[in-house]
């Protein structure tokens, strides 16, 4: 018995000296649940609109802090989640739906708390999201556990994660929702609400609940065909900006609490990183919702939002929003003005009449706007001059150095072309579901008037490399590269199009830009391998393969 005590004892002090100084100073700290829900409007949140009820959400809501006036800082699933997790603008983490890598040196949530002795996990619904097979390399930074899973299996796999976890453990759980249209949305919506309800019961069960900060907010809306926009992305108006925000504090303080005024979802990091006692790294750029929920504060916060998607994708002019008061201003070539207590909806553009109110509100975003410098910091995406000069060599013309970079309010306004992106966008929609003719078919019709748009020679070039076409696929697929030339899955597509036809001399050539911007990817190294191999670089290929192997690939 004795010897059994003192043994276990000194495994006891082991332990002990074992744990880093963080996992002690930790050792109290709250766990912290954040779950993002996919494309859920504020209207169609029962908490916000009881015509719509949305059982999990409502229940929680009234255990919660309850934002009525949340907004996204982009339309978009990657760029939001970026804003989120980091608490910087989009013109700052430099996140695009393209594969952009999440720049190294902003704030990352959970990187912040691993620091502080935080376990963390990512479980992930959706494709975008995977850092090393989506359009999210960067986002494992932090992470001890980063998974991507199909949509209905993301609380299998998060469940077993949370009944190992020692406190305090940090938790990211991305419910993705089913394509909807807007017959469909009611049900899709409330899909995500079961899945939730599934992850809050799982908490509940392991008696997780109570104790934890859980923070639960949608990246966008939808716009379900409002001012002609078929899904999301391209617009920045409320049906796809005013998002769902809930903070469910430890011991349910503050629940049931409403607050009116504007906050964003860039103000999520930080409010965590106070409610759990953290510091909160100067470079955020959010601020703390707590001091405005305790004090019952009224001033509005000013809210930035962007899309560069109109301008990456299309070619056309970014978007940039700016609320202030119960205005909406959207710096477009043709600019809008838009005042939302009259008129909800942002159906009668004011811009003519109003325009003093319009120049006060321009010059507000001015000034926010000359905080950055002008065309952000370079995104490390762009391509170099040695690629550049490999790229000239293969016959691409007028590649432009900072394509999906630089960009400014100017050219196509994208309200004027919205029924384009909803075709080409819907072409996607149908290339993801693999119905490949009904794909070719948009592409090519939105390609007939509009030769310019990467979206769709990208999205053709796919679908016929899927049908074995190779020979056009590569067409399209460099028609797409001249227009973006730093496109990850633009490059890895017409390389693996190339090793079908045996070039694979040019095949090298692209892989290797999709390999300097998508490092993680297994596969891309896999491919990398092959090619060398067939050109006769044992040695390349040997370090392709090796590190292939390293990331998981099978040898
Ligand atoms: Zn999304």
């Amino acid at each position: 018995m004795g010897r059994w005590f003192s043994l276990f004892l000194f495994q006891l002090g082991i332990l002990i000296f074992a744990i880093p100084p963080t996992h002690a100073a930790a050792a109290n700290k709250p766990n912290i649940i954040v779950i993002t829900l996919d494309s859920i409007r504020a209207d169609r949140a029962g908490f916000l609109d009881a015509k719509h009820p949305t059982p999990a959400l409502d229940v929680l809501a009234k255990q919660s802090i309850v934002f009525e006036h949340a907004y996204a800082q982009a339309p978009l699933t990657v760029v939001s989640h970026a804003t989120i997790l980091t608490g910087t603008y989009p013109q700052t983490n430099h996140a695009s739906e393209l594969g952009a890598p999440l720049a190294a040196d902003v704030p990352y949530l959970p990187d912040v708390l691993h620091a502080r002795g935080y376990h963390s996990g990512a479980f992930v619904g959706s494709i975008s999201l995977d850092p090393r097979n989506g359009l999210a390399p960067g986002f494992d930074r932090g992470f001890d556990v980063y998974e991507w899973a199909e949509r209905t299996q993301v609380i299998t796999r998060a469940t077993p994660w949370l009944g190992h976890q020692q406190a305090p453990f940090f938790l990211w759980v991305n419910i993705s929702s089913p394509p909807a249209s807007a017959d469909s949305y009611r049900a899709a919506v409330i899909s995500s609400d079961a899945t939730l309800e599934k992850l809050l019961a799982a908490l509940r069960q392991q008696k997780l609940y109570e104790d934890a900060i859980i923070v639960v907010a949608s990246d966008h809306g939808e716009s379900l065909g409002a001012h002609g926009e078929d899904t999301h992305g391209i617009f920045l108006y409320d049906e796809t900006i005013h998002v769902p925000l809930l903070l469910k504090l430890p011991q349910t303080r503050l629940a049931g609490k409403r607050v009116a005024t504007h906050v964003r979802l860039l103000d999520i990091a930080p409010t965590v990183l106070e409610a759990a006692g953290l510091p909160v790294p100067s470079q955020m750029q959010g601020q703390s919702l707590l001091r405005i929920a305790k004090t019952n504060s009224t001033t509005n916060l000013p809210v930035y939002s962007r899309s560069d998607f109109p301008h990456q994708a299309f070619g056309w002019s970014l978007l940039e929003s700016w609320r202030t008061g119960k205005y909406l201003y959207i710096r477009a070539p043709k600019p809008e003005l838009y005042d939302l207590s009259a008129d909800p909806n942002a159906t009668h553009n004011l811009a003519q009449t109003s325009k003093a109110i319009l120049q006060t509100i321009a010059a507000q975003l001015d000034a926010f706007d000359s905080h950055f410098s002008p065309h952000g910091s370079a995104s490390g995406t762009e391509l170099t001059s040695s690629e550049m000069q490999k790229l000239a060599s293969l016959g691409y013309v007028g590649l432009q150095k900072t394509s999906s970079a630089s960009a400014a309010v100017e050219g196509t306004d994208p309200k004027d072309q919205i029924a384009i992106a909803n075709q080409t966008l819907s072409a996607i929609s149908a290339l993801e579901q693999d119905k490949l003719d009904k794909a070719i078919a948009g592409f090519q019709q939105v390609l007939s008037t509009h030769a310019d748009i990467y979206l769709a020679q990208y999205g053709l070039g796919r679908a016929l490399a899927q049908k074995k076409s190779y020979a056009d696929a590569i067409q399209h697929l460099h028609k797409a590269i001249e227009l973006q030339p730093d496109s990850t899955w633009a490059n890895y597509e017409i390389g693996k199009a190339l090793v079908n036809t045996g070039d694979f001399k040019t095949a090298a050539v692209h892989f290797e830009i999709a390999s300097n911007r998508l490092p993680e990817s297994a596969e891309i190294h896999s491919l990398l391998a092959q090619v060398y191999e067939k050109l006769g670089r044992k040695d390349d290929a040997n370090q392709e393969r090796a590190k292939a192997i390293n990331l998981g690939a099978k040898p």
